[in-house]
């Protein structure tokens, strides 16, 4: 069966190198599908969970924006900040999801607004990877 290599790379370093079947991103135009061969392709990302399918298991990825690089046989993604499922502190991230809410309920600017609802979309997107 045909592979992606698939490269998720934070300002930290690597979060997820393997070998895949298909990728699904949220990208900024929306849900986007990779199986080996797409079309080269760069597009900005929305803080989203990135699915990969690995030997008929899928694997699930937190990313927090960024960027899609799609070759032919290669995906790479570069983001903020990256999570497998594995490594979200779910209690750091509930805490986050809580303050932020707080935030959002008392912002009077719309900067902080903006802040509070992209930390609360964060929050959301690491519980939901782990599926809380
Ligand atoms: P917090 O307020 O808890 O720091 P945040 O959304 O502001 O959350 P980020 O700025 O997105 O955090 O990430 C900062 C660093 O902390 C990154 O390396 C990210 O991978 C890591 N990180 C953030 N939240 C979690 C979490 N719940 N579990 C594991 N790592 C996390």
């Amino acid at each position: 069966m045909k592979t992606l290599k698939v490269n998720i790379v934070t300002p930290d370093g690597p979060v997820y190198e393997a070998d895949i079947e298909m990728a699904s991103v949220r990208a900024e135009s929306g849900e986007l599908g990779i199986l080996p061969g797409h079309i080269p392709t760069v597009a900005p990302l929305q803080i989203g969970a990135v699915r990969l399918k690995k030997d008929a298991e899928l694997k699930l990825v937190a990313v927090t924006g960024g960027f899609l690089e799609v070759r032919p046989d290669t995906v790479n993604i570069l983001a903020q900040a990256a999570e497998t499922a594995e490594n979200i502190d779910v209690e750091r991230a509930e805490a986050a999801k809580k303050r932020a809410e707080e935030r959002l309920n008392k912002a009077s600017e719309e900067i902080d607004l903006v802040r509070a609802e992209l930390a609360l979309k964060r929050a959301i997107n690491r519980l939901d990877v782990v599926g809380k």
